[in-house]
């Protein structure tokens, strides 16, 4: 176990996370007399709302998800460290990071921001995710691309009426704002970009289902921008199915309870799981330390008015791991807690803080968006709703803006030339480590937890370092050592 440089003289700052509320706490201390640490079980600044353009061959991974370490190289009093966060302790004011099974380290902090995000929930029935992967990570992303490509390319080849069209039955869960994109696209691939490339199948002809158990689609931004979104997505093609509970999923489809109670199965090669979210466990972590603070049903942690745990005027809970009347999962809602944090921690350093009397974190509400196709979105800005181009646009200029590195910015926009003026896309390579390494590393983790062999949680990153530094240590790749201590 190794201890990071705590030591230092200066104020001491520990950023949990780097998405989108751990970079801005890192980036707007960086004028500020602090040390900064920032913790993250990833390597990259993932930006979680154009993940779905990775998955349709739009984008590439590299585009949304640039080195953390590289956006902060000048920004000199920030340490980035790789490591899932297992234990924050409030009283010792540390924070204990795993590398894999290669390092352990304790952080001391004398501000702590906790912007470990959420992550994808399957309302407890988890066994879902084996067939309906979420889209919360790169590798989600990754993994989708593999299976809505790979299903156009099982269709090529089937013999059978139905289970071709099994293969070209798409169902994406949930119709919130990255359901709707996803269906969406998915549609838009098979229509133009994915036209003409097979010899016994139509593209086309595939039937995408986006069904929600919620009674509307895109329910946060309304009625109306609801039922706009819902008529343009029906308009390519889109079946919508909404009341519809789903009830199981396995690998030849899903079961599904409409209103009227009856169940009916949809056979489909492809599912998508994108209906709800659960916060990360740290958030647990927090509330059990901090006497009177809560989680909420998505294991949000009930922040302060000022963003911080009962008793911890210098532990701030930030993003989609805080739960704030009126502040939505959003980037904005992460950006501004972020922002609010840092400030407190810079009137600290000045001597102008009380933490009895700050003043509440007010959430600007800058709105909503989603794309349902090319040339095509609605948005909500305060009382305003628009639609069609001008909204597409609209999001088109925020999303370039809020990406971050000109490099990516440039060839975003090449890549949205060649996909929304052409009909081509640059990423659509899939392999089938894309497809099978999730459920592969899962088998053999398992494996080795009935083997009671230690095995660390699933951590894309981390599994990658320790499989570079010493050869076999991978997450649950058996070592000498390992099969010593198994066989006892
Ligand atoms: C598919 C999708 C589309 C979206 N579209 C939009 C949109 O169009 N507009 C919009 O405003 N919002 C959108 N959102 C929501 C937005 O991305 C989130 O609200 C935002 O990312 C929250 O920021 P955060 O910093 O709280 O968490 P995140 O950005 O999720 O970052 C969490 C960070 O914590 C790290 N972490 C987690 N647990 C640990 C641990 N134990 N140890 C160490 N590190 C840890 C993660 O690696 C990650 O770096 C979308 C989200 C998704 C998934």
């Amino acid at each position: 176990m190794s201890t990071a440089d705590a030591a230092t003289k200066r104020h001491h700052v520990v950023i949990i996370g780097s998405g989108f509320g751990g970079l801005a706490a890192a980036r707007s201390l960086k004028k500020a007399d602090v040390d900064i640490t920032l913790i993250s079980k990833t390597t990259s600044h993932l930006f979680q709302p154009l993940l779905y353009q990775c998955a349709t061959g739009i984008l590439s991974e590299g585009e949304i998800a640039p080195p953390t370490r590289l956006i902060l190289r000048k920004q000199k009093n920030v340490r980035v460290i790789l490591g899932d966060v297992e234990a924050i302790d409030m009283d010792a004011k540390t924070v204990t990071s795993r590398l894999s099974n290669i390092a352990t380290t304790v952080t001391p902090y004398d501000s702590l921001v906790v912007a470990a995000g959420a992550q994808q929930s399957y309302f407890g029935n988890d066994q879902f995710a084996t067939y309906a992967p979420g889209m919360k990570t790169i590798d989600d992303a990754l993994e989708l691309r593999g299976r809505i490509l790979g299903a156009f390319e099982a269709a090529e080849v089937a013999t059978d009426h139905a289970e071709r069209e099994r293969r070209l039955t798409f169902v994406v869960v949930g119709a919130g704002p990255t359901g709707v994109e996803l269906a969406g696209q998915i549609a838009e691939l098979a229509d133009r970009t994915l036209a003409g490339a097979f010899r016994t199948i139509e593209p086309n002809d595939c039937r995408v289902i986006l069904l929600d158990a919620a009674p509307a689609v895109l329910p946060p931004m309304g009625e109306k921008l609801g039922l706009k979104a819902q008529q343009r997505l029906e308009k390519m093609g889109v079946e919508i199915q909404l009341n519809a509970m789903v009830t199981n999923v396995d690998y030849k489809g899903i079961t599904v309870k409409d209103k009227d109670g009856s169940e009916r199965r949809i056979e489909c090669a492809c599912k998508v799981w994108s209906a709800g979210v659960q916060a990360s466990p740290l958030g647990k972590m927090i509330a059990e330390q901090s006497h009177g603070t809560e989680v909420d049903r998505a294991g949000r942690v009930v922040v302060e008015p000022d963003l911080t745990v009962k008793g911890h005027p210098y532990v701030f809970v930030v993003g989609d791991l805080m739960a704030v009347k009126g502040v939505p999962g959003m980037a904005q809602g992460a950006i501004q807690g972020a922002n609010y944090a840092t400030k407190q921690i810079k009137n600290h350093l000045k001597g102008h803080d009380d933490p009895a009397n700050r003043e509440p974190f007010k959430y600007w509400d800058k709105g909503s968006m989603a794309t349902i196709s090319r040339f095509d979105a609605v948005a909500q800005v305060g009382k305003f709703e628009f639609s069609g181009f001008i909204a597409w646009v609209a999001w088109l200029v925020l999303h370039l803006y809020y990406l971050v590195g000109y490099k990516n910015r440039l060839t975003t926009v090449v890549a949205w030339g060649i996909t929304f003026i052409g009909r081509a896309r640059g990423q659509m390579a899939i392999t089938s480590q894309m497809v099978y390494a999730r459920l592969a590393l899962e088998k053999l983790q398992n494996q080795q937890r009935q083997a009671g062999v230690p095995v660390g949680p699933p951590n894309d990153a981390s599994a990658a370092v320790a499989a570079s530094a010493d050869g076999r240590a991978a997450e649950g790749m058996p070592t000498p050592e390992r099969e010593q201590q198994a066989a006892g």
